[in-house]
């Protein structure tokens, strides 16, 4: 008779420790099986070279190691289909449960749904968990019911929550004695899921007493590369949420404490409406009668807008798959608001090319940016592509540093003119929103 086990599905939650869903697997009685499915939906649409990839499959290479080395277990990783995936495995085990973390997203919240019912049929529980942030859902919400759509209030009422509970850290690598031994399935290789190496890394994250203390005071410039660079890390889950918030508490620090608490408000934004992956939280703004120039949107994208700061920012993103956060905001407004491109096509090639890529954020920040999304700028705040240099990058080091031609004649002049641009805007902006 086959083995009766338990399974714990990894997905976003690429870590051993602290995991809530894997320590309440690992604490159950039967033996527990970690599994790993690269899903063929979401990965037949991305570059065949992705970074995001290789960073996944290198961090779950990491924990078979220290599994199979200290106890003699390993990750199941698997490729394909989820449902197909669990058909193969119950093929070899007998399954009493499956546990997993909960994950936000609307696709996602699909699969679980079809996971849920193919399990019903063959009566395996399904237990799922709260890991990749504190509050989820409907956990913070207004006195009335109905879900924070402003931040500020959000961000208060999320304190004051914290205070009441304990924050407890799940010692999930104290339980690994628990596991299937002797795993009975091959571990892919890259290429046998259809995947080169990227040459570009997902660099590690600091979060060093002195970033943390200093944050406030440098997160604004650029160059200084002063930021803690977790977004891929809290994406994957190769970090841990708590842990972080820990962090920023030791180290005393309420701004970048709140930074987390943005995640956290754009998470239950998507959540609670999850039409805004795609149509404006505020619908008025889906009647913008964008431009959508094609050509103008190439030169956005390969940053030769004749912008230095904006162009220095696209450059960054296509050579390293990160940019900085004020260059964010302002690439996303130049796009919106001087070429009157949707939000959509930024949101896009930003969601191809971050490696901290994560639809909520992106979303509530392309439609922040646009002025579409919950407590949006006004769409008549328009940043000045250059005197944003004066406030950010006053010594050009940032610019310099992505555009090595930057006073050579090579160096594209301006795409569209600041004040012309500008007026254009507001009247297109204008017509569809008053
Ligand atoms: P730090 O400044 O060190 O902040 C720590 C963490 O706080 C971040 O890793 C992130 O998890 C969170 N955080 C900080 N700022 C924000 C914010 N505005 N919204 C939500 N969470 C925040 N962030 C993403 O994680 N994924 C995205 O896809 C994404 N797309 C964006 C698109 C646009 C147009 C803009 C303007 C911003 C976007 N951001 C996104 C938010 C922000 O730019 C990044 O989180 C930040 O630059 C990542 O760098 P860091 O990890 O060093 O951040």
């Amino acid at each position: 008779m086959a083995q009766i086990i338990n399974l714990f599905w990894f997905r976003r939650d690429l870590r051993l420790d602290d995991n809530v869903g894997f320590f309440n697997a690992l604490k159950s009685k039967n033996p527990v099986l970690p599994i790993f499915i690269f899903d063929s939906e979401i990965l037949d649409k991305l570059p065949k070279n992705d970074a995001r990839v290789s960073f996944i499959y290198e961090n779950l290479q990491k924990m078979h190691d220290e599994l199979e080395d200290n106890f003699s277990s390993g990750m199941a990783i698997f490729h394909g289909k989820p449902v197909e995936i669990f058909e193969k495995i119950i093929e070899k085990y007998t399954i009493q449960s499956v546990f997993t973390n909960h994950d936000y997203e609307p696709y996602a919240t699909k699969r679980d749904q079809e996971i849920v019912h193919f399990l019903q049929e063959k009566n395996i529980e399904f237990h799922t968990f709260k890991d990749q942030v504190i509050f989820e859902k409907n956990e913070i919400i207004k006195k009335d019911g109905t879900p924070y759509v402003v931040y500020t209030p959000f961000m208060k009422t999320w304190k004051e929550e914290f205070k009441s509970i304990e924050l407890t850290i799940f010692e999930s690598e104290k339980l690994l004695d628990n596991l299937v031994k002797n795993i009975d399935f091959p571990n892919l290789t890259l290429s046998e899921i259809g995947f080169t190496n990227s040459t570009q890394k997902v660099l590690p994250y600091t979060v060093s007493q002195k970033l943390i203390q200093e944050y406030e005071e440098t997160r604004n410039f650029p160059d200084k590369d002063a930021t803690s660079r977790l977004g891929p890390h809290l994406r994957f889950g190769t970090v841990s949420v708590r842990k972080m918030i820990q962090k920023a508490i030791a180290e005393d620090n309420e701004i970048f404490w709140q930074e987390l608490i943005w995640r956290e408000f754009f998470m239950q934004i998507l959540w609670h409406f999850p039409q805004t992956a795609s149509q404006s939280f505020k619908p008025k703004y889906d009647k913008i009668l964008w431009r959508n120039n094609e050509e103008e949107f190439k030169s956005w994208c390969e940053g030769k807008t004749g912008y230095p700061l904006v162009d220095a920012g696209m450059r960054q993103l296509n050579e390293t798959g990160f940019m900085h956060n004020r260059v964010r905001m302002l690439v996303g407004s130049f796009l919106c608001k001087h070429l009157l491109i949707d939000w959509r096509w930024g949101e896009a090639y930003f969601a191809e090319k971050l490696h901290d890529f994560e639809m909520a954020s992106n979303v509530g920040n392309w439609q922040w940016v646009a002025g579409s999304g919950v407590d949006a700028a006004p769409y008549f705040r328009i940043f000045n592509p250059t005197s944003q240099i004066e406030k950010f990058d006053k010594k050009l080091d940032y610019i310099k540093k992505w555009i090595p031609d930057f006073h050579e004649f090579t160096y594209p002049k301006p795409i569209v003119e600041h004040t012309f641009a500008r007026e254009r805007c507001l009247k297109v902006y204008k017509e569809a929103v008053s």
